[in-house]
């Protein structure tokens, strides 16, 4: 059973308008698709939903989800960043819009001391100089604000999917430090420890990998296996950002979860069994 929670349109960064995306996930047999736009944010931003444009995102998904309900099932959501003291509440968001789902995502890792935000998700060049100049050339301390940020992201927000847990790793490919670091690791598992104690399902993000930005998917086999050992429920997400992607790589991710152990994927609605 296919699926996919987590997809951009023109609403926000996205390729396409709403309808291709429903009419891609239909001919590709998928059972739901949500819709996941990046929420709106207070601070200045080329990514995000406008925040006078919400209304109508959510407007236009409930019209699309009455018009193809015999065919697959749409879901409204939203991908919410957390910024610490910026952001918007997510459950005041939550209930204005009726969302049904929201994934909690971390692209904005403040600086707490100085106040200033590492864009983690932008050109290499950014994720460089930001590490240099916001976090004084201290990759242990950058790495640490970030998974700092979504362990008070997972306590204080309780999204029900976590987005890409380990997007920091992305432009790192091994030169600022090793995943394999006692400390990266210690960093991990408080996170995990906060997950499972929250019940936040772990999306396995495939983005990273088709665009060629990241040697694997979002987070790593080693932080799946620990998912798996401490029965944290995982579920595979394309982060589509045209209608082309709203199921690629799912194969491989859910064989790589079969791999592991894993004999299910868990959404905010519903189990899927992996065969
Ligand atoms: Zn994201
Ligand atoms: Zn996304």
């Amino acid at each position: 059973m296919r699926y996919n929670f987590h997809t951009h349109s023109c609403f926000d960064d996205g390729k396409d308008v709403l309808e291709n995306y429903v009419k891609a996930a239909s001919d590709k047999g998928l059972k739901a698709l949500g819709f996941s736009a990046h929420a709106p944010l207070n601070e200045a931003n080329e990514w995000c939903l406008a925040k006078n444009k919400l209304a109508s995102y959510c407007r236009k998904v409930k019209i699309l989800k009455d018009k193809y309900r015999e065919k697959i099932d749409i879901y409204l959501g939203l991908e919410m960043d957390y910024i610490p003291r910026t952001s918007e509440d997510f459950v005041k968001i939550f209930n204005n819009c009726a969302l049904e789902y929201n994934i909690g995502s971390i692209h904005l890792v403040k600086n707490k001391e100085t106040g200033e935000l590492w864009f983690i998700d932008g050109p290499e060049e950014n994720y460089v100089n930001g590490i240099e100049k916001i976090f004084d050339g201290n990759v242990k301390s950058a790495v640490k604000a970030f998974y700092d940020q979504s362990c008070e992201m997972v306590i204080k927000e309780k999204p029900d999917i976590i987005g890409h847990i380990d997007k920091v790793k992305m432009h790192n490919r091994g030169r600022f430090f090793s995943e394999h670091e006692k400390w990266y690791q210690d960093l991990i598992n408080r996170l995990l420890k906060v997950i499972a104690d929250n019940q936040t399902i772990i999306e396995v993000n495939t983005r990273g990998k088709y665009t060629g930005k990241s040697d694997g998917f979002f987070p790593s086999t080693a932080i799946l296996e620990k998912c798996y050992i401490n029965n944290i429920p995982v579920m595979i997400s394309t982060d589509a950002h045209e209608p082309s992607q709203v199921i690629k790589l799912f194969d491989e991710a859910i064989s790589l979860l079969h791999d592991i152990g894993f004999r299910e994927t868990q959404t905010p609605f519903f189990k899927a069994r992996i065969d």
